[in-house]
């Protein structure tokens, strides 16, 4: 057996794969798929015991998907609508998912069928560089400490870990550090939606709201039943005056803290593909920057305060949800954003709101600007027009330090707003596949530089999601 020596310690060299995948979240699915599917040998190393990261973990069981876009999320809304016997691919835009579903989906797609190695409870710890090419990653699992060889290395960690344990260049947050404020998502099982929508239909007070919001999410009660009913996205918010007028009626039910954070955004929650229950998307974490132990460790505690007091709200005010209870809350934070490797190219929000095409585009995206502010309260939302797209270049998921270095999903090189564009599941998903069938075809072309690439080749390859 090889061995690495670091810091006085012989690590034995487990695998070596073309492609090593780091993280097996909505990115990290994609890229080992795609890697795999065309021939590579691939690891994917995943410190949860599940794939599919936020939308699964994180409970953002709800893909956003453009029309655009008809690369793997496509592909696995249409595997769950098979399994589902349902119809969800129409409700695109906005799909909503089942997380447990979707994990042993993802499993069969990415370990059965592609055939990629996918190693659970394993997390990278370090990476050993040979000035411009990574060499080899340190995990650390159950064994201890491994290593693998690989060729090429994608990050799809969501926060960069990869490239910041390699010493990658990378950017935190807007001008002043902070990130758009993360959420912790929790569903609430056995509410009756029927009479929800009945009572919202019939009491003008439920209906009310005042904060900033997309066009497609102002649905009226009769058009979330009819969309419930047909398998489609329905969507409730924000409450924010119901909320005001409860707290006054109830002095002493909630702290001002409470009350404050339930009046950061309201309630907003959502169905699922199971129609006892709702998705809610309502707690917010301030001033995060995401790059620190002790502050995700407060942000974990105060997301689950926040969820326990909003509950606590619905189940004594908002109709249908009197005999409901909380099912669960996210075992992942759902982080919006970290930290961002530095590519060749840094994606802008001037390139989403001009629809910019380029050259060496290896994914198109519809998504506009949403920014969580970072204290929590409103929200930026630049809405794009339905018959247009951006595309992201090639440039943005190399990292511009290394030569066999990738990075896709929310890590990618983006400025603050353009991530807060694209970063929605397909979108992230369709990264890691351009990620992965790049990596592939470099292994097969016996090229070891990202920078070799045949971009048109590339391109042919990736129409699905150009
Ligand atoms: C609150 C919230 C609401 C959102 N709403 C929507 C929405 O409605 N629709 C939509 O499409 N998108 C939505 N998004 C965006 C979307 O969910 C994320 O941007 C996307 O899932 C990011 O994918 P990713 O692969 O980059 O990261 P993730 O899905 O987070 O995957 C990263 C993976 O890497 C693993 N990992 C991290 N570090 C290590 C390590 N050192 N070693 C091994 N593994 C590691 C993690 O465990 C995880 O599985 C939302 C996001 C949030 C947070």
């Amino acid at each position: 057996m090889d061995y690495v020596t670091m810091q006085n310690k012989k690590i034995p060299i487990v695998a070596d794969v073309d492609v090593f995948v780091a993280g097996g979240g909505c990115a990290g699915v994609g890229a080992g798929i795609a890697a795999a599917r065309i021939g590579a040998k691939v690891l994917v190393a995943e410190r949860m015991f599940y794939l599919g990261g936020m939308m699964t973990g994180g409970l953002m069981s709800k893909i956003a998907i453009g029309e655009v876009n008809h690369g793997l999320g496509e592909e696995l809304i249409k595997r769950l609508d098979v399994y589902q016997h349902s119809n969800w691919l129409a409700s695109r835009s906005e799909v909503p998912i089942d997380p447990e579903v979707t994990k042993f989906m993802l499993d069969k797609m990415v370990i059965e069928e592609a055939g990629a190695e996918v190693l659970f409870g394993t997390t990278i710890t370090d990476v050993i560089s040979d000035g411009r090419s990574i060499r080899t990653v340190v995990i650390d699992s159950v064994n201890g400490l491994e290593a693998v060889r690989a060729k090429y290395f994608i990050d799809c960690t969501g926060d960069g870990q990869l490239g910041f344990k390699a010493g990658a260049s990378y950017v935190v947050g807007n001008d002043q550090g902070y990130s758009s404020s993360p959420t912790l998502m929790f569903r609430i099982a056995n509410v009756d939606i029927e009479k929800l929508i009945s009572e919202m239909d019939a009491r003008p007070e439920l209906r009310e709201s005042v904060k900033n919001t997309y066009t497609n999410h102002k649905i009226s009660p009769k058009q979330n039943r009819e969309n419930i009913a047909h398998d489609k996205y329905a969507h409730f918010a924000d409450f924010v005056p119901y909320i005001q007028q409860k707290a006054k009626e109830n002095p002493g039910m909630f702290t001002q803290w409470e009350l404050d954070m339930m009046l950061q955004r309201g309630l907003i929650f959502m169905n699922q593909p199971q129609g006892t229950h709702v998705l809610v998307n309502s707690t917010r974490i301030p001033y995060f920057k995401g790059n620190d132990n002790k502050e995700l460790t407060s942000a974990y505690i105060s997301g689950r305060k926040q969820v326990e007091a909003t509950f606590r709200f619905m189940k004594a005010f908002v109709p249908g949800f009197e005999k409901s209870f909380i099912m669960d809350t996210g075992s992942l934070l759902g982080i919006r954003e970290s930290r961002r490797i530095t590519g060749d190219y840094i994606f802008t929000d001037k390139d989403v709101v001009s629809y910019q095409k380029f050259d060496d585009a290896v994914v198109s995206n519809q998504g506009g600007i949403e920014i969580h502010a970072t204290d929590g309260h409103e929200t930026d939302i630049q809405e794009l027009k339905k018959n247009d797209h951006y595309n992201v270049p090639y440039r943005s998921i190399i990292a511009k330090d290394f030569d066999n270095l990738y990075m896709a999903g929310r890590c990618f090189s983006a400025n603050h707003p353009a991530l807060s564009a694209a970063r929605n599941i397909s979108y992230c998903m369709a990264l890691g596949q351009a990620a992965g069938t790049a990596g592939s075809q470099l292994v097969k072309a016996g090229k070891q530089n990202v920078r070799d690439i045949d971009i048109k080749e590339l391109q042919q390859k990736l129409v699905s999601i150009i």
